[in-house]
Formats: structure tokens, C-alpha cells, sequence
């Protein structure tokens, strides 16, 4: 029932949803040193999610007898100078992982599995949802963040992000 192709594509989901974890936290990390909190929440709640899109991939592969292989786990190494360079790598980020989630869904598809397409509809509609925060932050930082006043309010309201577990269940 499952392809070779989407089995080994469901496997190297795991590794970047996990790398995709690290990247964030890698991101609040650099916010957390700036003495923004509130960006240093956003992102860690955002690495909470990315750790849940893992577990699910894991789980529906378990579910199905998949066998999961654990791979390593690249270095985030995005480079930050101003406070928006995290904003736009996210962005690339979350574009790059659509396209991943697209190019499994395209395989499935070819195979006719209908089973990994349903398992993946809420993936494909979760990332039109993080391209949109990820946007919607930049503009946000290049409306208030060159000013101290509403930088400081800016991050008072991503503080505010508080983590809720995926509405997907396996
Ligand atoms: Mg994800």
C-alpha cells in the first residue's frame, strides 16, 4: 500500500520537523539575549508545535508499520543581525517545509495512497496557517519595530502566545 518513495519522504519529514524545532529555538534563543521575551515566547510556543508535527509523523508511521529511522539532527546556523532576520528566515523556512509537505502529498498521490493524502490534508492546511503568522509577523516588525515604544508593545503581545496541543489526533 505505502510506495518505497513515500515511506522514505514520511521518514525525512520527521528530521525537519524536528530541525525545524531547533531552528526556532535557536531564533528565541538570539530574542531572549536581546531582551525581547515576548519573540523569545512566540518562538519557543512555535518549537513546541514543530516537536508535535514530528511526534505525528512518527505516530501515523507507527501506526501503519512504517519503519521509523531516527536521523541526525542538522545545526541551525542562520544568521542574525537585526531583529527582522529571524522573521524572514522563518518565513523561507515555513515555505521550504510546505514545498516538502507538497512534494509528499505529490507522491502519495501518484501512488494512490489515500490514506498518507488524508494524514496529510491537515499538514498541507497547518502550513498555509504558518506562512501567514510568519508574514504577518514581518509586517508587523516592519511597521512597529524601528520604534522603541511599539517594539515594546509588539513583544508584549507575542508573549502572549501560550502553547495548545495539535487539534490533529492519531
Ligand atoms: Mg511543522
Amino acid at each position: 500500500m505505502f510506495s518505497e518513495r513515500v515511506m522514505k519522504l514520511l521518514n525525512e519529514q520527521i528530521t525537519k520537523e524536528f530541525f525545524s524545532a531547533y531552528l526556532y529555538l535557536h531564533f528565541a534563543n538570539y530574542y531572549e539575549e536581546q531582551g525581547l521575551k515576548g519573540f523569545s515566547n512566540w518562538f519557543t510556543v512555535q518549537a513546541q508545535e514543530e516537536r508535535d508535527h514530528a511526534l505525528l509523523f512518527i505516530k501515523y508511521m507507527q501506526n501503519n508499520d512504517i519503519k521509523v529511522t531516527f536521523e541526525a539532527i542538522g545545526k541551525p546556523d542562520t544568521e542574525l543581525k537585526e531583529h527582522i532576520d529571524a522573521l524572514k528566515a522563518a518565513l523561507v523556512h515555513e515555505q521550504y517545509v510546505t514545498a516538502s509537505i507538497h512534494s509528499i502529498y505529490e507522491a502519495a498521490y501518484e501512488n494512490k495512497d489515500f490514506r498518507t493524502m488524508q494524514f496529510l490534508d491537515w499538514f498541507v492546511k497547518e502550513q498555509a496557517e504558518e506562512e501567514t503568522n510568519a508574514s504577518d509577523n514581518i509586517k508587523k516588525m516592519e511597521l512597529f519595530g524601528s520604534e522603541s515604544r511599539s517594539l515594546y508593545m509588539l513583544d508584549q503581545e507575542l508573549g502572549t502566545r501560550v502553547y495548545t496541543a495539535p487539534s490533529l489526533v492519531l
